[in-house]
């Protein structure tokens, strides 16, 4: 510990790590209530980095022994293998989990990269047709859309582009969500200086850090999200990690409202929704038939434990993430929900089993 000229004590940020020494009820949940359906997963995506999708490949050598036994052991029931694959790629990944259809679901996506090719339109479609065919239950789509794809412009290709129609069409026809991740949290576009709250991420993972880019605004992307569900009502739309804008669940709130829709996940927030327990707690009584379970981590149980006991008791002030990641959206603890059965066994799984034909 080094003191400066005045006496103060100097401490690298890296270097803190507080023992709260706060003593409240603790619940430690083994099992959540009832068998959980977790809706945003990626099991098969091997060497995926922020705009490297093509070079993405299918991982297809799960041990899914191993794979189930986790599961089991977290009570989850099924899970959605949401893929960036279509074609062969996404057969491959189809074909791998097939013997195991009645606990895993697979998503596949487009190529955007096509978008000026005047076949576009049909070959897209035939794509998603063929993809559905061999059992794909839904489309998903990647942040790139809005932050990656440029077309032969060298325009960003955003979520609300009309070029895009044929997609969302497809998709209302055969009855399957589109799953889609729009942005980024809010503050991966703000400077990254001492004021910047995911700090901490942002230089572990500088790929993630959009600001000062020659890229749209974090308002411009939702914007064009929300443009996207507007303009195709017949498409059920699943809106990433809590609405794209866990942050701010009245704007959240506001889109739930307008478009009936709109359904969201809560995967990777409950850092979030964890500390505005007062206001997440309202909006999941507001929004239980709307709100869909996930987690965004690799299967592990001590994870979903943390979910369970985010969602089912009134624990104070505790981790949103096992050690080593405890830290690691930002420096604060969670406050759990306590909700009442009838919303949890919606949010678990209810409401995915209405928007997903799990039988491929
Ligand atoms: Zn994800």
């Amino acid at each position: 510990m080094e003191r400066n000229r005045r006496g103060a004590c100097r401490l690298l940020l890296k270097d803190f790590h507080p023992v709260p020494q706060l003593v409240t009820e603790s619940h430690m949940l083994i099992e959540p209530s009832f068998p959980v359906i977790d809706a945003h997963n990626h099991l098969s995506m091997r060497g995926y980095s922020f705009g490297k999708m093509k070079r993405t490949k299918p991982m297809i050598d799960w041990d899914h022994n191993l794979l189930l036994s986790v599961m089991d052991a977290a009570r989850i029931e099924k899970i959605v293998d949401l893929t960036p694959f279509y074609g062969e790629k996404l057969k491959a990944v189809l074909d791998f989990h097939r013997p195991h259809s009645d606990r895993i679901v697979v998503f596949g996506t487009v190529d955007f990269e096509r978008i000026d090719s005047p076949k576009f339109p049909s070959e897209v479609r035939k794509a998603i047709v063929q993809g559905f065919k061999h059992g794909m239950r839904g489309l998903k789509i990647f942040k790139e859309l809005g932050l990656h794809y440029r077309d032969k412009q060298g325009k960003l290709v955003m979520p609300n582009d009309r070029r895009l129609k044929p997609v969302w069409d497809a998709c209302a026809e055969l009855k399957i969500p589109v799953l889609i991740h729009v942005a980024d949290p809010v503050a991966f576009f703000q400077p990254l200086d001492n004021t910047n709250e995911r700090f901490e991420e942002l230089c572990a993972h500088p790929e993630w850090h959009f600001y000062g880019k020659d890229l749209p605004t974090f308002h411009e992307l939702i914007q064009a999200g929300e443009e996207l569900i507007a303009e195709n009502p017949q498409t059920a739309f699943i809106m990433a990690h809590v609405g794209w804008y866990a942050e701010n669940l009245q704007w959240v709130s506001g889109v739930l409202d307008k478009y009936t829709n709109a359904y969201i996940d809560i995967s990777a927030r409950i850092a979030e929704l964890g500390r505005q327990p007062y206001t997440a707690r309202k909006f999941f009584e507001r929004y239980q038939d709307r709100i869909v379970f996930g987690a965004d981590v690799l299967p592990n149980v001590e994870f979903y434990r943390i979910y369970y006991r985010f969602l089912e008791t009134e624990d104070e002030y505790f981790p949103y993430a096992p050690t080593p990641w405890e830290n690691s959206q930002g420096r604060w603890r969670i406050y759990g929900l306590g909700l009442d059965k009838v919303v949890l066994r919606k949010v678990y799984r209810d409401n995915i089993l209405n928007l997903i034909d799990f039988n491929w």
